[in-house]
């Protein structure tokens, strides 16, 4: 049996009953599919408490973006999480902190943003400027509420998991991060609540994104010229918004000691934006 919390005070009383030092949480918003079914049944297996928190976060989307659209699944994602709890021991704790109101993460009157600096001005951050802000905001509360001791985030969003653990070590919170591997469909798109937003075409389209990473991944392992291929895929289609191989640990341009590469893209199908990577290790590219 799960349990669920949809207000502070009923959250901060349970988390106070809690004597464990291994919980985990695994920040969502909600409208879960296998990549977020991923990262909670790995936090139940390491954790005694695993605690998911579902809540789209206004201050992570631009004035034009989807949050109103944003797909809302409460009933189904409780469904789904109830489901794991069947399989984990049975003393262990599943927990939903999914708040009723945005004023339960932003109190009234709150006003303090984190910025962690100029890695959320590149790639998303060029074409989201405020969205890293967002992020890091609602993570650094949401590590402040549950007072958790391991986070997960999924690979999928690479640049928000360097992002993430980037303010973990600078604002020196005691918390560990986990990064999940990218859970994909059979076809091998990488699986996102916005791609319920693509048309039977688009979803056809789309396939040049995972495509195009597995040819440069190819090109790369291969000792092959990948930046001629990045440079004329890029000039042949005006619907990527990047694609470039970068160091993985700073996402920096790549130098003798890069020890990982990632190959990172964002492409847009029709009017939804999807992001995908791939890491591949240096001592294969050289
Ligand atoms: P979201 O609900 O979009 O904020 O995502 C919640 C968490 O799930 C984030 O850490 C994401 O990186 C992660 N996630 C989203 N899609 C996937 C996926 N396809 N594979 C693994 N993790 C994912």
């Amino acid at each position: 049996m799960i349990k669920v919390f949809t207000t502070r005070k009923d959250f901060d009383h349970y988390r106070s009953t809690l004597t464990t030092q291994a919980i985990g949480l695994v920040p969502t918003m909600g409208n879960l599919h296998k990549g977020h079914i991923s990262l909670i049944e790995k936090a139940a297996e390491e954790n005694d408490v695993t605690i998911v928190t579902i809540f789209v976060n206004p201050k992570q989307f631009g004035p034009n973006e989807d949050f109103d659209k944003y797909p809302r699944t409460l009933d189904e994602d409780l469904a789904r999480i109830s489901a794991i709890a069947l399989l984990i021991n049975a003393k262990k704790d599943l927990v939903v902190f999914a708040p009723r109101s945005e004023e339960i993460i932003y109190p009234k009157g709150y006003s303090t943003m984190i910025s962690v600096g100029p890695m959320t001005q590149k790639f998303e951050g060029s074409v989201r400027p405020t969205h890293f802000d967002g992020v890091t905001t609602v993570v650094y509360q949401l590590i402040s509420i549950t007072k958790a001791h391991t986070a997960y985030f999924g690979q999928k969003d690479v640049q928000q998991c360097l992002i993430i653990k980037k303010m973990i070590k600078d604002l020196e919170i005691p918390i560990n991060i986990y990064i999940m591997p990218i859970v994909r469909n059979s076809e091998g798109l990488a699986l996102s609540s916005r791609n319920q937003y693509l048309s039977d075409s688009e979803r056809v389209e789309a396939m040049v994104l995972p495509h195009t990473l597995q040819k440069v991944e190819k090109l790369i392992r291969t000792k092959q010229d990948y930046k001629t291929f990045v440079v004329e895929t890029l000039k042949a289609d005006n619907k990527w918004d990047y694609l470039e191989v970068l160091d993985s640990s700073n996402f920096e341009t790549t130098t003798d000691l890069t020890t990982e590469l990632v190959i990172v893209a964002a492409y847009r199908a029709g009017a939804t934006r999807l992001l995908d990577n791939i890491l591949v290790p240096m001592n294969l590219g050289k």
